[in-house]
């Protein structure tokens, strides 16, 4: 049966599973993989993505909000640890600290205040100490840390160095080669300072995706993989870097995710008449118009009016006239007994073609990271094999 919602997302169990299988493979030995899950799993769907992800061996993911670590906390069914790696109000450090939630410390107050919350609670607060390294975003300061690692120390009983970590300013692109590595000798002195004082924290890690692929020192104890285990290098510039190194064409990379409707409606417009708001297409021969379900209320862009791409029978398609709230119009003039009802693929692949998100996002001027984000929370999502 059709969901009441007008398109739905399909995510592939194997494609993740090839994908964590090329991550092993690539990353060192004993690097711990944590899931990036924040901004609904990147579009996957955090309530259907963390069970799938959890079956195929990931046990730590990481948010960037409370409310995502809720979300986590609720559909996960292992002992996954749980990581928020940004915002959480004094308010939720008691939930967290109850739930065993991990979480990020950037600055004093915080800090305090989860001793404070530890104390009252009776269970330890599980901080990663984030470093300010040189994104200039948060991040504890390195003369800031003696005063932090004295408390740690002092305070081992309510507060559990679960790890020490930063975050790279851009390591997907080659023009910020030098800031990374002021970064990564910047984290060095960092550690040196951990280990001065004594302390060891459970974990040091500092890679998301990029880092991960190009700066193999950057992987540490575990490394934090957003993008890349959906399937997608995190630009262009990441991906023929690493097919020239490997001198091959072949991405190791396979996309989880398929967006896909049905048409509504299908009729013939003739010459001379415009199709949909306004004057932006004028058929300019007798046309079969198509009908789609879907618009720019449901992430499809309205930059994409007259430009974007769907699959119809395994056939390239235009999107003709403007995308409007609800809807867009496609030319199917040369595909044959279209009908209504037939599916239609917005993004993924059918037959030989593929729509991939890239492609989809350079028409629509976004990229990956923020089209995916945008899919609709509230589309049907299902896994598939
Ligand atoms: C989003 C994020 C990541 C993951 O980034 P990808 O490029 O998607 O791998 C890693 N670390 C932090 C701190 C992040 O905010």
């Amino acid at each position: 049966m059709r969901p009441f919602q007008t398109s739905i997302i399909e995510i592939s169990r194997s494609a993740f599973e090839h994908n964590l299988n090329f991550l092993k493979s690539y990353l060192k030995d004993g690097v711990r993989i944590c899931s990036v899950v924040k901004g609904n799993a990147y579009g996957h769907g955090i309530e259907l993505f963390v069970p799938l992800a959890e079956e195929c061996g990931i046990n730590h993911f990481s948010v960037f909000s409370a409310d995502e670590a809720l979300r986590v906390h609720q559909s996960r069914v292992g002992d996954s640890s749980i990581m928020i790696m940004g915002m959480i109000e004094n308010d939720q450090l008691e939930w967290a600290i109850e739930n065993e939630i991990e979480f990020y410390v950037f600055e004093p107050i915080r800090l305090q205040q989860a001793l404070l919350v530890a104390q009252r609670v009776g269970k330890k607060a599980k901080v990663h100490i984030e470093v300010e390294t040189g994104m200039n975003r948060t991040g504890f300061a390195l003369k800031q840390l003696p005063a932090v690692l004295q408390l740690l120390r002092t305070n081992s009983a309510h507060l559990c160095f679960q790890g020490v970590c930063t975050h790279f300013a851009g390591a997907e692109s080659v023009t910020n080669y030098y800031r990374i590595k002021v970064q990564q000798h910047n984290f060095d002195k960092a550690l040196k300072l951990v280990s001065a004082s004594g302390l060891s924290p459970v974990l040091t890690h500092t890679a998301c995706s990029a880092a991960a692929l190009r700066y193999p020192k950057a992987q540490m104890d575990m490394v934090r993989l957003g993008i890349v285990q959906y399937g997608f290098f995190p630009t262009r510039e990441v991906l023929i870097e690493y097919l020239t190194k490997k001198n091959t064409k072949v991405n190791p990379l396979q996309r989880l995710l398929t967006w896909k409707t049905w048409i509504m409606d299908v009729k013939v417009v003739k010459a001379g008449e415009f199709v949909g708001y306004g004057t932006s297409y004028l058929a300019n021969s007798d046309k079969v118009i198509a009908t789609i379900p879907v618009g720019y209320s449901h992430g499809f862009s309205r930059s994409l009016s007259n430009q974007g791409r769907v699959l119809i029978h395994g056939q390239r398609i235009s999107v003709i006239g403007m995308v409007t709230m609800n809807m867009i119009t496609v030319d199917v003039t040369d595909v044959e007994n279209v009908s209504i009802g037939d599916e239609v693929v917005l993004i993924g692949k059918q037959g030989d073609l593929e729509i991939s998100v890239s492609s989809f996002s350079e028409y629509s001027d976004q990229i990956n990271y923020e089209l995916l984000t945008r899919l609709p929370a509230d589309l049907p999502r299902t896994v598939v094999d």
